[in-house]
C-alpha cells in the first residue's frame, strides 16, 4: 500500500475485484504503522551507509577527521502550486558522486562528513539560511538545469523589445548555453569563455570560437542550425542586451563549471509519487512512511520492501480463495491457524 502509493480505499477496491474480502481501514492502518517503522529505519540506516560511501568517494589524502563532501538539496512541499502554504513538505540531500540520499527530513547522521558543496536551483533562499546557520563555509553550485531555465525566462523577458527574439532564437541559445558547460566541465575558463563566445558566433563572428564552431571547419557551407534560415543575426541593440545577459553567466562561471545537477533530487520528487499531490496524506504518519518508502527505493532499489517486511510480523500468505490458490501480500499477523497454513505451504515463519 505504502509502496505502491495508494490508499486503504484503492487496496480494498482492488481486494474486492479479484473476489477477496476486503479489509477494515483500521486493521490496514495498525499494519501500515508496523511495517512503516520498519522502512522508516531501513531507509535511515541505508542514508548513514550512503553517507559513508559518499565520504570515502571524497576522501583525499589528508587525515582530516571531518570530509568535505558535495551534495545537492531540494525540497518538495505536500501541496502543488506557488502558494507555498503547505505545513508539509520534504527535504532531501542527495550525494553528488553515489547520487544516493545521505538525508531527509530532518534526519542528517552525524558521520564526520561536511557538506561543503551545495547543489541548487538558483532560488538562494537554501544556501543564504544554510549560510546562517552553519559555521563550515559552503560552497554554492549552480544546478545547470535552473541555469538554463533562468537564462530562457530572462531572454523571454525581452522578448518583446526585439522582433527577431523569436522562440527559436531563445532556444537556440538555451542550447547553445547547455553545449558550453557541458563540453567544459570542471574547467572554469573553458566555461567562461565558450559562453562569451555564444553571441559574437551567432552573430557570424567567429574569432573566439572554439574547434566546436563548424563556421570555422567548414566555412563556405556553414548554417546555423536552430536560427531562423541558418543565418546570422543581425539586430546589434539586441547583440548588447544578449551580451549582457551571457556576461552575468561568464562571471559565475566558477559556479556553473563543476556542473552540478541537483536532477537526482528531482528524481526523487517523481518517486514522491508514493504520497500524491492530489491525495491529503500530509497529516498523518503516512506521509513519513510514504517519503521513507521513498527513500529506501532510491538508495536499495526494489528489494526494501522484502528486506522492511522481513523485520515484520506481516508476511506472504497463500489465500485460498474459490477453491482456486492465490498468492498474495497479506496483511495479517499470523495467528495459530495462519501459522498452520504457513506449514502447510511450507513456509518458514
Ligand atoms: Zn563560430
Amino acid at each position: 500500500m505504502l509502496h505502491a502509493g495508494i490508499g486503504p480505499t484503492h487496496v480494498n477496491e482492488l481486494l474486492s475485484s479479484i473476489n477477496i474480502p476486503s479489509l477494515g481501514e483500521s486493521t490496514l492502518k495498525a499494519r501500515e504503522r508496523e511495517v512503516g517503522l520498519q522502512v522508516e529505519k531501513l531507509a535511515k540506516e541505508s542514508c548513514l551507509k550512503s553517507l559513508e560511501s559518499e565520504r570515502n568517494m571524497w576522501k583525499d589524502d589528508s587525515e582530516k577527521e571531518n570530509v568535505e563532501i558535495g551534495a545537492s538539496y531540494d525540497m518538495g512541499w505536500q501541496k502543488r502550486g506557488k502558494a507555498h502554504n503547505s505545513l508539509r513538505g520534504v527535504g532531501s540531500m542527495v550525494g553528488l558522486k553515489t547520487g544516493k540520499v545521505i538525508c531527509y527530513g530532518s534526519s542528517c547522521g552525524e558521520k564526520n562528513a561536511v557538506v561543503s558543496v551545495l547543489v541548487g536551483d538558483d532560488d538562494s533562499s537554501t544556501i543564504s539560511k544554510v549560510r546562517k546557520n552553519f559555521e563550515q563555509e559552503v560552497e554554492k553550485w549552480s544546478d545547470v538545469v535552473h541555469a538554463k531555465r533562468s537564462l530562457g525566462s530572462s531572454l523571454y523577458s525581452i522578448k518583446t523589445q526585439y522582433k527577431s527574439l523569436t522562440d527559436m532564437v531563445i532556444q537556440y541559445f538555451q542550447r547553445c548555453f547547455g553545449y558550453a558547460l557541458k563540453q567544459n566541465k570542471d574547467n572554469e575558463e573553458g566555461v567562461r569563455n565558450g559562453l562569451k563566445s555564444i553571441v559574437p558566433h551567432a552573430y557570424g563572428d567567429h574569432s573566439s570560437c572554439g574547434d566546436w564552431c563548424g563556421y570555422l571547419k567548414n566555412p563556405e557551407s556553414y548554417k546555423h542550425r536552430g536560427l531562423p534560415h541558418g543565418k546570422d543575426l543581425t539586430d546589434k541593440s539586441l547583440r548588447q542586451s544578449l551580451e549582457k545577459i551571457i556576461a552575468v553567466y561568464a562571471s559565475n562561471a566558477k559556479k556553473l563549471a563543476p556542473l552540478g545537477s541537483s536532477q537526482a533530487n528531482e528524481a526523487l520528487n517523481t518517486i514522491g509519487s508514493k504520497a500524491p499531490k492530489i491525495r491529503h496524506y500530509g497529516s498523518s504518519e503516512s506521509n513519513d512512511f510514504r517519503v521513507a518508502c521513498a527513500v529506501g527505493q532510491k538508495n536499495l532499489g526494489h528489494s526494501y520492501v522484502s528486506q522492511s517486511i522481513l523485520h515484520c510480523t506481516v508476511y506472504i500468505t497463500p489465500v485460498r480463495v474459490m477453491g482456486e490458490e492465490f498468492t498474495f501480500c497479506c496483511v495479517w499477523k499470523p495467528n495459530k491457524t495462519t501459522y498452520k497454513e504457513y506449514k502447510e505451504f511450507g513456509l518458514s515463519v
